[in-house]
């Protein structure tokens, strides 16, 4: 009679990602780490793919007790070392469901100044990096008719000076994911981006130092400037790659989710 309260441990602790592997690129830090550490928290296991194979071996190990993890060393812009990548995953961790585009570099400048080099560094990372991934992943998530894909763009998108660069590469990921959705919506597959404004993170304390600012004093200026008043953090961005991922989340596909308090309305 009455309720039976005799869970077992995995029964009361019921995750959004049970039984799934995800594999966030570019996780040995900041929003990667974080979405990394949200999908483990929600009970995926999770490979961390970034450039330095001791980092994000190092950074799978931060992802908590009794978490099922890689970490490999990849470049994403490179074909074969993608390949490898997406086949270790799936031969150590069993498979792969979810697929988050992250990792990022930037090389700002003005038009005037800005190099062949940082224009060519700039799309093979963030452009050409999300195609190969995706090409690799999409194969397994064709085969098992199922898939999530979540790809990082920026507000940067919609034009900021000294970036002509990043913002062509993150206005290109968002036709990428619109094409996403429609070639791949037929094999259970959702792919969307996030649109991330002013994130603490390494990269924007790079941005502080690249105009000569104390980074405490940037994310001042930039939480006074934004309509909700703060910063955005790595977390924000997990929680949102997190909703995108997840089954909640399967008629939305093709979209950009805009995750800056509103930076972009003003
Ligand atoms: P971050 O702290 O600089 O982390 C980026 C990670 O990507 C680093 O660990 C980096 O490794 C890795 N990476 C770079 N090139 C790679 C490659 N070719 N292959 C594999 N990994 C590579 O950046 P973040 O701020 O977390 O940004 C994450 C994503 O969000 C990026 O796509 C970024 O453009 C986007 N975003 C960020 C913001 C923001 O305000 N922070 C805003 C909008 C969009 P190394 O350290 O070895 O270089």
């Amino acid at each position: 009679m009455g309720v039976d309260f005799n869970f077992t441990e995995q029964e009361n602790h019921m995750g959004r990602f049970d039984g799934r592997v995800a594999v966030v690129t570019g996780s040995a830090r900041g929003i990667g780490f974080a979405t990394a550490k949200r999908f483990a928290e929600e009970g995926a296991a999770v490979a961390i793919i970034d450039l330095d194979e001791s980092a994000a071996v190092e950074a799978a190990g931060r992802l908590g007790e009794g978490v099922k993890s890689i970490g490999i060393g990849a470049d994403v812009s490179d074909a074969a070392s993608v390949d490898a990548a997406v086949a270790r995953v799936v031969s150590e961790l069993g498979g792969i469901h979810i697929l988050v585009n992250n990792a990022g570099i930037t090389r700002d400048n003005l038009l005037f100044k800005m190099t062949e080099q940082d224009w060519d560094m700039v799309m093979g990372v963030h452009l050409k990096g999300a195609f190969l991934m995706t090409k690799a992943a999409q194969k397994h998530f064709v085969e098992q008719k199922y898939g999530k894909i979540v790809n990082l763009s920026s507000v940067s998108a919609l034009g900021n000076r000294g970036q002509a660069n990043y913002s062509a590469a993150k206005m290109g990921v968002q036709g990428f994911t619109r094409t996403l959705g429609i070639e791949l919506g037929p094999f259970g597959i959702n792919a969307n981006a996030i649109a991330p404004g002013f994130i603490a993170t390494e990269m924007t304390d790079a941005t502080a130092a690249r105009l000569k600012m104390d980074v405490e004093e940037f994310r001042k200026l930039n939480a006074e400037a934004n309509p909700v008043r703060r910063v955005g953090f790595p977390e924000d961005i997990a929680a949102a790659a997190a909703f995108l991922a997840s089954d909640e989340a399967s008629y939305i596909t093709g979209q950009t989710l805009y995750v800056d308090g509103g930076a972009k309305l003003g």
